[in-house]
């Protein structure tokens, strides 16, 4: 029996968030749904199922509020959001133990480090208000021509369950210091962590400057993107969606903001630091949170030479993570979020294990706890000997599946790699400069590394090429382009 380290939220809590976050304060709604702690398959609170009423409400409420906020010194606005961070660092335990109860990521690997990230993001943001900066032109020398960046106006943020409060911050934060109202639309599998940071959020921002809905994407997030009062969509979520609100934010002529996931490459040549790559490869494709991110390295390809070493030292690194309790610090990995996102999985792995020439390599060992429901816990699968055409090579699995390829020739691994319609992540694991300096030039994705695979950073631009989506988050650059517009002003002397 796993010794819980910290007690689930009592119900109390949850019941204040049963709701929306609408003008300073969380309404009820008419409607509501459950959400199941995946690692229990029992209920732990119901959300507010909005409509497009309350869409509506909330884009009022926004609406009202920005024009006072956006009127702040844009310092002042900064100010705020980053004693936003400070107040949700002071939540970290509670807003933690949220998100794993309703992702089932474990607490010390995922959901706690998860929360610290969001606050980082709130704080860097914080501090870029005076970098919110026009030009002058030199046009005539008896004009003063000079451009303003001014905000949007109303802004609609739609969020996956992956790493909600990650992404969460990454739209919000520099939306609201470059004077935009925010109406989040939460994940359905993950409303509550979202939802009690944007209610701590709501004690120090004025009213209606931060808002939240939670609901299904049909009539919640579609109501969002279609209400003519939202002057932008910035979305994470899956390619099909991300389309559907292209071509609505297309039908409304307002900017987008799209991440769409990827197939990520990493490429490990033969002369790199082996354990460093092996590590880099576990962290990389995200295991402790079950491979379900955007950035996953989830297609690793290995130099011949060093292949065997790597695929046995990868399979020994894997087994060492325990499974268990998201709840229980011991636990390094925890649950997948859903019943249909582990059909998905298994579905692949059954493709794969199909595959003539494929092997699978189990790694691990499913909780005995029988307090958990053993359903959504999904052994890691190393795969080897996949061809590049096999779906599991090309599509985004989003599960703690990675396939490892050997490969000989330079020229074709690149190729290899980039012959996806992804291009989000990528990293080059070598000691040789000028090997890793050509890799880093020949490979088409938004985000290279060279030996080493992080997540998303602050101050680091962040965004895809190809299917992978369209603009930037996480840096100066898409506070700028994404979150403001551009005024060209011209004076003459009367
Ligand atoms: P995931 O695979 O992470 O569930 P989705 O793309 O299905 O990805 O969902 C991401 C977010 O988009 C969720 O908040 C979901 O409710 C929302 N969503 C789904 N369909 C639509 C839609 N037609 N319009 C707007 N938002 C949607």
């Amino acid at each position: 029996m796993t010794i819980l380290a910290e007690k689930p939220a009592p119900l109390s809590a949850l019941a204040a968030l049963e709701g929306h976050l609408i003008d300073g304060a969380i309404v009820p709604a008419a409607a509501s749904f459950p959400v199941l702690n995946p690692a229990t398959g029992k209920v732990i609170g119901q959300a507010a199922r909005g409509n497009a009423g309350d869409v509506a409400a909330a884009v009022a409420a926004a609406r009202r509020a920005q024009t006072g906020w956006a009127a702040l010194a844009a310092r002042e606005r900064g100010r705020l959001v980053a004693a936003c961070a400070t107040r949700l660092l002071e939540e970290k335990k509670s807003v933690a133990r949220l998100l794993a109860m309703e992702t089932g990521k474990a607490i010390r690997t995922e959901s706690r480090p998860e929360v610290v990230t969001a606050a980082d993001i709130l704080s860097f943001y914080g501090g870029l208000g005076s970098e919110l900066k026009g030009e002058t032109l030199p046009f005539r020398p008896d004009l003063l021509s000079v451009t303003t960046r001014e905000p949007l106006g109303v802004v609609g943020a739609i969020l996956p369950w992956n790493v909600p409060l990650v992404l969460m911050m990454l739209k919000i934060a520099p939306a609201l210091v470059a004077g935009n109202s925010v109406v989040v639309k939460s994940a359905e599998e993950a409303p509550f962590a979202t939802l009690e940071a944007g209610r701590l959020m709501a004690e120090l921002l004025p009213p209606g400057v931060i808002n939240i809905v939670s609901g299904f994407g049909e009539d919640c997030g579609a109501a969002l993107v279609a209400h003519p009062h939202v002057a932008k969509i910035t979305f994470t979520g899956s390619q099909p969606v991300g389309e559907i609100i292209y071509g609505a934010a297309a039908a409304r002529i307002i900017p987008v903001t799209l991440e769409l996931g990827g197939k990520s490459p990493m490429i490990v040549m033969a002369d790199a630091d082996l354990d460093h790559a092996i590590a880099g490869a576990v962290a990389g494709m995200r295991f402790t949170r079950q491979g379900q991110s955007c950035t996953a390295a989830s297609r690793i390809y290995v130099h011949a030479d060093v292949y065997d070493r790597f695929v046995a030292g990868l399979e020994q690194a894997v087994r060492g993570l325990k499974m268990g309790d998201p709840l229980d610090e011991a636990t390094d990995i925890g649950t997948v979020i859903s019943p249909e996102q582990k059909e998905r999985i298994d579905a692949y792995i059954a493709m794969g294990l199909q595959t003539p020439g494929a092997r699978a390599i189990e790694c691990g060992m499913l909780p005995d706890d029988p307090s958990l429901d053993p359903a959504l816990f999904a052994l890691p699968i190393l795969f080897t000997g996949l061809p590049e055409d096999s779906p599991l090579m090309r599509e985004e699995i989003f599960g703690p599946v990675a396939a490892i390829t050997s490969w000989t020739d330079y020229e074709a691994v690149i190729a290899a790699a980039n012959d996806s319609d992804f291009g989000l992540a990528a990293s080059i694991w070598t000691n040789d400069l000028s090997a890793a300096l050509d890799a880093t030039r020949r490979i088409n994705a938004g985000y290279v590394q060279v030996n080493q695979n992080l997540t998303i950073q602050p101050n680091l631009s962040y965004g895809g090429f190809g299917k992978s989506g369209l603009g930037k988050e996480a840096s100066l650059e898409a506070m700028l382009e994404h979150f403001t517009r551009k005024k060209t002003i011209v004076f003459a002397a009367a």
